[in-house]
């Protein structure tokens, strides 16, 4: 395999002197060398051949005995040093103190086609950061991040990547529900990728230590590799990376909000400096359109992760990198600046985008009324996101709206109990198809091309809960065919693919309460 190997990380940034792998407080160091875990027996249960050419990785490649040993662990790339990262973060609200990778392990940094790139195992074992757990990860999870990170790059969502799923033939306990019946489970390794791996976290945990020299260095090399616009290191160009940093974060939460991807778990050491969706735990897809929904068992009680809050939460988050950068800034005032366009950026950008997803190109002062209509009368009764939205482009705009409900065949498989729009349910439909139909005449376009722009933002194919918890009960078993497909599919989720057809549509009922489909808990 010819990889160009630059092992810029480790090269110029501070590592902890101490080489053994036990757990501990790490400071003036931003890594430590680890050694992933020897695994039993490894195997090699998906590749993602498009990252690997990405990487310039070739099919012959990633079928050889050496591909397997490396992207399981088994086997160290020549002139390379693994390593994980140290980082804190503010757990659901809370410092958290020292975090860190402790089951993620960075093999080097490569370059393909002038593109930098991580190489990093999720579950390659124990690191200095694994805390009381493990540092393994098992196969469910793995399953989920592997399809989901996938899924969410052909979404156009920013996102780390992932180019191989592996089992490491060990086992691992896990307690799912966390109720005290714990029990084995395939463990897995995903090789994740992506341009770097630093979190907000990451900038905090040297900040907190008042660590303020590794922490310009951190920075400085943060802006040197991935903000090369910014090309001095004075205060100004500090307050512009963060301001970078703000917007490619807000950037990311509209996506999310645009395809309904609900994190579950967005604290500050999952919140990647590049704006990436990263750490792919207890996320979950709305499938009924709801603003308080969260996937996530652990936060059942605040919800302080559910849809409707993401926005808020981005914004908290980007308060306490900036507490973290405040040394190598001492600017309150310029700091806030930023913070407070944060909030008007985003009623901007979040009306643009509803605005695309009903395809409404041209100004309307009455958009924002309709966009809040809608997003009200989603909530009257159970209505399926992504159906209603993909549906919701074969609207003829000439089409009278009538007293009967008509005017909803085009939208009504989208309802969970159409039987139920009826009374002031239906009225406010029919008042808001009107509007509707009505801004749609203002504008110049036709059915046809308003058709096409839609659906080219309101995907026809997400990774629906349940979708993954059957790939994940059919490969526990060994079949990994419903993997493939999925993943094939997501490939292309703007697209009609009508062999897939049959996942476009409502989640079983099966799946309401099922472990795994609707609700999640940490356990990974
Ligand atoms: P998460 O909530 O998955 O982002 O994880 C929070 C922290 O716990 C991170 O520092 C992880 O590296 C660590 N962590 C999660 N699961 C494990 C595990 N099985 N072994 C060691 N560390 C873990
Ligand atoms: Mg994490």
């Amino acid at each position: 395999m010819q990889l160009k190997i630059t092992n810029t990380f480790t090269k110029d940034l501070p590592a902890d002197p101490l080489l053994e792998n036990t757990r501990r407080q790490v400071s003036g160091a931003c890594y430590s060398y680890v050694t992933p875990k020897t695994t039993k027996k490894p195997q090699l249960v998906h590749t993602a051949d498009e990252v690997a050419s990405v990487l310039g990785i070739t099919e012959i490649d990633l079928k050889s005995e050496e591909f397997l040993n490396i992207f399981t662990g088994n086997t160290i790339l020549k002139n390379t040093t693994p390593y994980a990262m140290c980082y804190g973060g503010h757990q659901f609200g809370n410092w958290a103190g020292q975090l860190g990778d402790g089951r993620a392990i960075n093999l080097t940094e490569v370059e393909h086609d002038n593109k930098k790139w991580t190489l990093q195992l999720k579950g390659a074992g124990e690191t200095p950061y694994s805390r009381t757990a493990d540092g393994l990860a098992v196969l469910r999870s793995s399953v989920r991040e592997y399809l989901c990170s996938e899924a969410m790059f052909h979404l156009g969502v920013p996102t780390t990547r992932a180019l191989s799923l592996g089992l490491s033939g060990d086992e691992v306990l896990r307690d799912v529900l966390y109720d005290g019946h714990p029990d084995y489970e395939k463990g897995a390794i995903v090789c994740r990728v992506s341009p770097t791996f630093l979190r907000f976290g990451s900038y905090e945990i040297h900040s907190s230590r008042k660590d303020y020299n590794t922490l310009k260095t951190l920075v400085d090399y943060t802006i040197t590799q991935h903000f090369p616009e910014i090309t001095s290191r004075n205060k100004e160009d500090y307050l512009q990376f963060f301001k970078a940093v703000t917007d490619k974060t807000l950037e990311m939460i509209i996506h999310w909000q645009r395809v309904g991807f609900v994190h579950g778990v967005m604290n500050t050491d999952n919140m990647s400096i590049l704006g990436l969706t990263i750490d792919y735990g207890p996320y979950g897809w709305l499938e009924g359109y709801d603003f308080d929904w969260t996937p996530n068992t652990t936060d059942k009680q605040h919800k302080r992760y559910r849809f409707g809050n993401q926005p808020n939460i981005g914004l908290w988050n980007l308060l306490q990198l900036a507490n973290a950068l405040f040394p190598l800034i001492e600017d309150a005032a310029a700091l806030e600046e930023i913070l407070n366009g944060y909030n008007e950026e985003f009623h901007q950008k979040y009306e643009q985008m509803m605005k695309s997803k009903l395809g409404l190109t041209t100004d309307n002062t009455s958009d924002k009324e309709l966009i809040k209509e809608l997003e009200s009368n989603l909530h009257l009764s159970e209505t399926d996101m992504t159906i209603f939205y993909r549906n919701l482009s074969n609207i003829n705009k000439n089409n009278p709206i009538t007293d009967d409900t008509s005017f909803l065949a085009s939208v009504l498989d989208s309802f969970y109990n159409p039987e139920e729009i009826t009374g002031t349910v239906l009225e406010r439909w029919e008042k808001w198809f009107k509007s509707y139909t009505q801004r749609l005449q203002e504008e110049t376009i036709t059915d046809q091309e308003r058709k096409i722009a839609m659906d080219t933002v309101n995907p026809k194919y997400v990774l629906r809960n349940y979708m993954s918890q059957l790939a994940i009960d059919a490969a526990d078993k060994g079949d990994y065919s419903l993997l493939d497909k999925l993943y094939m599919m997501l490939k292309n989720p703007y697209k009609e693919q009508q062999e897939y057809q049959k996942w476009f549509a409502k989640r079983p009922e099966w799946a309401r309460h099922k472990v795994g489909c609707s609700m999640l808990s940490c356990s990974s």
